[in-house]
């Protein structure tokens, strides 16, 4: 078996890479168990130290990088590279705040001393997707490491080759051998991975039935698993917004990466006072937007990352107008070009509120008031991010509490950042990424007691 990576926008083959066969992945195993026992005495220093300079190599190389992720997946050249210099602000982060978040907590209890110590645990192995190539690897790679945990990424099928430079860039950064690996194995043949007794957890970024399949064999093993799926995320716009700001904002939050995020704002919920001001803007910015090649600078969206995809997207399209709805703008659909779209009179019941559509496209829910656009938020069975629009911050903090998902962001759109917690409720997953609790997810947390 080989894995294909095929860029996206001229559909060319860029390289084909053999998968790992049973013996070289026992070898990988072995080394990254080897790893983990000189990781886990290495100080706390020394593995910053290695993460700063994962941090220096990623922004010296950012156009090499980005390049890759262009190339294998179709994000714009831009976008790419803001993605790998991410990586390395957040490598940064982590290698200055790291030590207090692993410090044994002290604990007053009847004994003469008792604390919780969080300590490393082994291999953990990493499923990710091909969205964000590069933040969603180093995202949760940067702290385990620091930790003492070593890792075994399966990265998706169509971005071999950023696993793989990944791979590289750690040995490169002074990490010994084994401490980062990349499988090259089919999505199938996940059970004996995470079967292997030097695995201690898995943690999945995909798709809601990839995450079923993952938790049930991590049940089945009894290994911690955390899970990063999909999501719906309602972008909530009440009649007292500032409408200039938020429909510059919904746009963004929903078009960048063309559409292709787990957090982006796919179901735009209006209250009706000002559906009609709100539709107008959007539909004025996206029609502005130009989609194509991901290389060329005036680029704002490059094409969906396979043919596939863009097929899946323009037939939940294409379902929801049968059911009613109406487009406005874009749809077009040329191999994995599909020119960002606008679809209002979206309604509970239809395929783009009902279904996670991965892609550019924009759907529009009218609600007639603030307490029915928290319940149309709600109406759906992810809860990863959400935005919420008001200029009342009172208001704002009170319905955030009554907004299911795993963050609320106020007048703002949703994103990642080292400093906050991150991951979902409901069929959106469990578990956290980044912050303390990111860090923490895959730790022993060992209770001492001392009489
Ligand atoms: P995907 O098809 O689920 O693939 C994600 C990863 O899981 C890939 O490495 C894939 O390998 C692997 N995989 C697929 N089926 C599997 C199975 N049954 N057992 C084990 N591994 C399996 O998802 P995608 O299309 O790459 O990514 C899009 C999805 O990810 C969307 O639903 C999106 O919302 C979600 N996502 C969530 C987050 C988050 O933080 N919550 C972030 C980004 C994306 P192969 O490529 O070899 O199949």
């Amino acid at each position: 078996m080989t894995f294909k990576s095929i860029n996206p926008y001229t559909q060319e083959t860029i390289a084909e890479y053999p998968a790992h066969t049973a013996a070289e992945i026992e070898k990988k195993m072995q080394d990254g168990w080897k790893a983990f026992a000189s990781l886990r005495q290495t100080a706390v220093e020394q593995r910053a130290a290695w993460m700063l300079q994962a941090a220096a190599l990623l922004k010296n190389n950012a156009t090499e990088h980005g390049s890759l992720i262009s190339r294998e997946m179709g994000k714009t050249l831009k976008e790419a590279k803001a993605e790998v210099l991410k990586c390395a602000a957040t490598a940064e982060y982590y290698a200055e705040h790291i030590q207090p978040m692993l410090e044994p907590r002290l604990i007053a209890s009847d004994g003469r001393k008792s604390y919780a110590a969080f300590e490393a645990k082994g291999i953990v192995l990493a499923i990710m997707p091909w969205n964000f190539p590069y933040w969603q690897v180093f995202r949760f790679a940067i702290p385990n490491i620091l930790a003492g945990n070593t890792v075994i990424l399966k990265h998706a099928s169509n971005v071999s080759g950023c696993g793989l430079a990944i791979e590289k860039l750690f040995r490169e950064a002074g990490f010994p051998e084994g401490v980062f690996q990349a499988v090259l194995v089919s999505s199938k043949e996940m059970e004996p991975l995470i079967a292997d007794a030097r695995v201690q957890g898995v943690t999945l970024t995909g798709s809601t039935p990839a995450g079923k399949s993952v938790g049930q064999l991590a049940g089945k093993y009894i290994k911690k698993s955390v899970l990063e799926l999909g999501g719906s995320d309602p972008f909530v716009v009440l009649r007292d917004a500032d409408l200039i700001e938020a429909a510059k904002t919904a746009v963004k939050a929903r078009m960048q990466n063309a559409g292709q995020s787990c957090i982006a704002a796919k179901r735009w919920i209006v209250e009706k006072a000002v559906a009609d001001d709100f539709i107008q803007q959007v539909q004025s910015i996206i029609t502005s937007l130009k989609q194509g090649d991901p290389f060329a600078a005036d680029t704002d969206t490059g094409p969906m990352a396979r043919p596939d995809l863009a097929e899946e997207l323009e037939k939940q399209m294409e379902k929801s107008i049968g059911q009613g709805a109406q487009l406005l703008a874009g749809g077009e659909r040329n191999g994995c070009n599909f020119t960002p779209a606008l679809l209002t009179g979206v309604k509970p019941g239809m395929t783009a509120f009902e279904e996670e559509t991965f892609g550019p496209l924009a759907a529009v829910t009218i609600a007639d008031d603030e307490g029915a656009a928290i319940r149309l938020a709600n109406q759906t069975a992810f809860g990863l991010g959400s935005s919420l629009w008001t200029r009342d911050l009172e208001k704002a903090t009170r319905l955030a509490t009554l907004i299911d998902s795993g963050n609320v962001f106020i007048n703002a759109m949703v994103r990642s950042d080292a400093r906050l917690p991150f991951g979902g409720v409901k069929q959106s997953g469990y578990g956290r990424e980044l912050s303390l609790e990111g860090v923490h997810e895959f730790l022993n947390i060992k209770t001492v007691y001392v009489q």
